[in-house]
């Protein structure tokens, strides 16, 4: 706490932020002593430094999961969803503060921290609710020679990893079925937004968290971190946000050790608009999928294809809504679109842009990087087929348009992806919208919506965007295991 900078002032005026790591129920340094600075990618202002932990400390917070796995488990299901329900009250108490720290640390406008803050508490309120409805089934054997009970247990410590781009809303998705479920965990929060973590945790303290059922591990070394945590032996499961290529090794550690995993990777998302299509709706929908976050959401839209017949309005219309958008500091009340989160990702948008250009696509918004880690808002016309922005995520505010003729054609160009996360779909006949999601191989679909995500809903994707799902009652079973008893009577 005492090295926070000035800058993080009305946050910590209000709303505890610890910077060191959460082991056991104490706030402790890392057993290096070292620390990991967490800065602000619109200024490169050092916000603060936290603990940075090495695969020691991992093993510590394992001990601390551990040590309260037992009794968390006991905890009567209501007892849990009481915990679960303050957390949700104090995150809306508290909401003000925590939009300006992810901010802060993450970059995005408040308009967005303010929405993600909500969405985050969401996950504590439906998982207050959703853990004490919870049933087990009893059938007879086919046979009639005995009753089959299932159950459903905790599956036991968990490691949840979690993004920079939702660092609240991400960590809750985790931390609010876990514990519901009975599980105690280690958090792992992403090394550009930690704080945002810490003060979740803190305020999970806060709402009578026993000591121990949630640790929290920061480190600027993840690969030798997370190998520790999923090397112990008591760990029992995996819930990994992030990146297909980081899932994929964490996958193969996973395998040693047999880990229960939930995945949730990257995305490559279609927006189809047909030419029937209301294309003012699409345009709405199309900015909200778009550049919620300045497209930095795997949700985002990441390829654009458009029927002939609307092609030149919805282009039109897309370049007067992107060129109105206010690009600035995310903490500007009046800025739209933040930074991206550092120098790196603004030179992976860069280059996906210059390999379009190169191959034949039309910059008519934007196209070149702005200052520090801005860049603008972009669209691109003719995209032609091997761009590599139409097959690998840009994470950035640019949007490639593509022209199509034959719905037919459309769709194995929207399947023409390894992955499989979401797609929206614009049509003013909604039999030939729902006729169409059946055709397209992704976990999630918007019907003529840009936004699908809610935490009452199975979230994940198919292919290589991942493996089972968060939110939803699916989401609480991914911390649990069938148990069946067989017994006569
Ligand atoms: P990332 O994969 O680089 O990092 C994610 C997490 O993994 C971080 O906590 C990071 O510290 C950790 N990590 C990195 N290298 C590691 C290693 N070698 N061993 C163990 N852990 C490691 O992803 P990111 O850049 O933080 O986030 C952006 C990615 O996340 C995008 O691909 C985006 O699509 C994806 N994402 C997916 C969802 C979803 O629900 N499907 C949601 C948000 C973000």
């Amino acid at each position: 706490m005492t090295v926070l900078d000035g800058v993080l002032r009305p946050v910590v005026d209000t709303i505890e932020v610890p910077t060191d790591l959460l082991v056991g129920g104490v706030w402790r340094p890392a057993a290096s002593g070292r620390r990991l600075e967490v800065s602000d990618p619109a200024t490169g202002t050092v916000l603060a430094s936290v603990a940075d932990a090495d695969p020691h400390d991992a093993v510590a917070a394992v001990d601390g999961a551990a040590a309260a796995a037992a009794h968390w488990a006991a905890t009567s299901p209501r007892e849990r969803s009481d915990l679960l329900m303050r957390a949700f009250a104090l995150m809306h108490e508290r909401s003000e503060e925590l939009a300006l720290l992810i901010s802060l640390e993450n970059g995005k406008s408040l308009a967005d921290a303010r929405a993600e803050v909500g969405y985050a508490a969401e996950f504590f309120r439906w998982y207050a609710e959703e853990g004490v409805r919870l049933r087990g089934q009893v059938g007879m054997a086919p046979s009639g020679a005995n009753r089959l009970l299932v159950t459903y247990q905790p599956v036991g410590i968990s490691v949840l990893i979690t993004p920079w781009n939702f660092p609240a809303a991400m960590a809750t998705r985790k931390i609010a079925p876990a514990l519901a479920a009975g599980c105690t965990a280690v958090l792992k929060p992403a090394e550009e937004t930690p704080l945002t973590a810490l003060a979740v945790a803190a305020l999970l303290q806060e709402a009578g968290l026993p000591p121990g059922v949630v640790n929290v591990v920061t480190t600027s070394e993840p690969g030798p971190v997370v190998e520790a945590m999923l090397s112990d032996r008591r760990t029992r499961m995996l819930s990994f946000t992030g990146s297909t290529e980081v899932g994929r090794l964490l996958l193969r550690t996973a395998a040693d050790h047999v880990l229960k995993c939930a995945m949730e990777l990257g995305g490559n998302a279609p927006f189809v608009v047909l030419a029937d299509a209301d294309v003012e709706a699409a345009l709405e929908g199309a900015m909200v999928a778009k550049m919620r976050n300045g497209g930095q959401a795997c949700t985002a839209a990441n390829r654009f294809f458009v029927a002939a017949p609307v092609h030149d309005a919805f282009v039109e219309g897309l370049v007067a809504r992107m060129s109105a958008v206010r690009v600035g500091p995310g903490t500007d009340e009046s800025a739209q679109c933040g930074p991206l989160i550092n120098a790196e990702a603004v030179a992976k948008v860069d280059s996906l842009v210059r390999d379009a250009i190169a191959k034949g696509a039309r910059a008519v918004l934007g196209g070149q990087p702005g200052e520090g880690c801005f860049y603008p808002p972009t669209v691109l016309v003719d995209v032609p087929p091997d761009a590599r922005l139409l097959h690998e995520e840009i994470f950035g505010p640019v949007a490639p348009v593509v022209r199509f003729e034959q719905e037919e054609d459309v769709l194995e160009q929207v399947n023409d992806t390894e992955y499989g996360l979401v797609s929206y779909l614009y049509t003013a006949d909604l039999a030939r919208g729902l006729r169409l999601s059946e055709g397209i191989h992704s976990g999630m679909v918007g019907l003529n919506r840009g936004l699908v995500s809610d935490p009452a809903a199975p979230f994940g994707g198919t292919k290589q965007s991942g493996l089972g799902r968060e939110g939803s009652t699916e989401g609480l079973l991914e911390f649990m295991e069938a148990q069946y008893v067989a017994t006569s009577w």
